[in-house]
């Protein structure tokens, strides 16, 4: 590309902007960050080794880089022998800022997704191990396949449902979104507590119990009552 072609006032040619399709429209939802919750369905956490009573909620992000949508393919990832599925329910902000009141998260939430926070389970092993940081075991290439949005205005804030996962149409996650251990009020009012929510932000809610390992080939079906299907398969 010469000169004249690259956009102006940018040294190299700036990424696209990444953004999640809204259900039954041609408009797309720009996305700014993804913050993920740590262990927050009780069934999962025991799953992990932990006691769920104890914990205070904790979060990581991942890039939104790292967003599959569109019925895109889950490419299978380098370095790992054992990629997990975790199905989470996603949220969608119109609004932030800090320190948001409990009373006042749902105000800012746009709408929802299904969403896998896939996860390279041997290196975050390793990670855990040695008390480092989770990145290269959450925030890789395709790590976050998220189904079209569904606005608040269409079908509310779903606090309650099943939510699960199906691998080549065999049940391996299976949950109630009223198992939440942090409702999604207070995932947005804590959040807000240590940074400075935005328009554009995804929030990934955590994964009931049943996670494991995916295949290449496998078609991977997950569902949020309320919400919809995401359509993904291992490539
Ligand atoms: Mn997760």
């Amino acid at each position: 590309m010469n000169t004249l072609e690259r956009s102006k006032g940018f040294v190299i040619e700036p990424q696209a902007q990444v953004s999640v399709p809204v259900r039954g429209t041609e408009d797309r939802f720009p996305v700014h960050r993804i913050y993920c919750v740590g262990r927050n369905y009780a069934a999962h956490a025991v799953e992990m080794g932990h006691d769920p009573d104890k914990e205070p909620p904790f979060f990581f992000q991942k890039s939104p880089s790292n967003l599959v949508t569109d019925g895109q393919d889950f490419p299978y990832p380098q370095v790992t022998q054992d990629v997990h599925h975790e199905i989470e329910l996603v949220v969608a902000l119109s609004s932030g800022g800090r320190d948001i009141p409990v009373e006042r998260a749902l105000d800012c939430v746009y709408g929802y997704a299904v969403g896998l926070d896939m996860t390279r389970r041997d290196i975050q092993a390793e990670l855990k191990k040695m008390s480092r940081p989770w990145d290269a075991a959450k925030s890789f290439e395709h790590s976050a396949p998220c189904s079209e949005l569904v606005p608040a205005t269409e079908i509310g804030h779903p606090s309650a449902g099943a939510i699960w996962l199906k691998i080549n149409g065999e049940t391996r996650q299976e949950g109630d979104l009223d198992q939440l251990i942090w409702k999604t009020p207070e995932v947005i009012a804590h959040l807000s507590s240590l940074f400075e929510l935005r328009a554009g932000d995804l929030i990934m809610t955590g994964t009931p119990s049943g996670v494991g390992p995916v295949l290449r080939g496998d078609a991977l079906h997950g569902f949020v009552a309320g919400v919809g299907d995401l359509h993904c398969t291992v490539a």
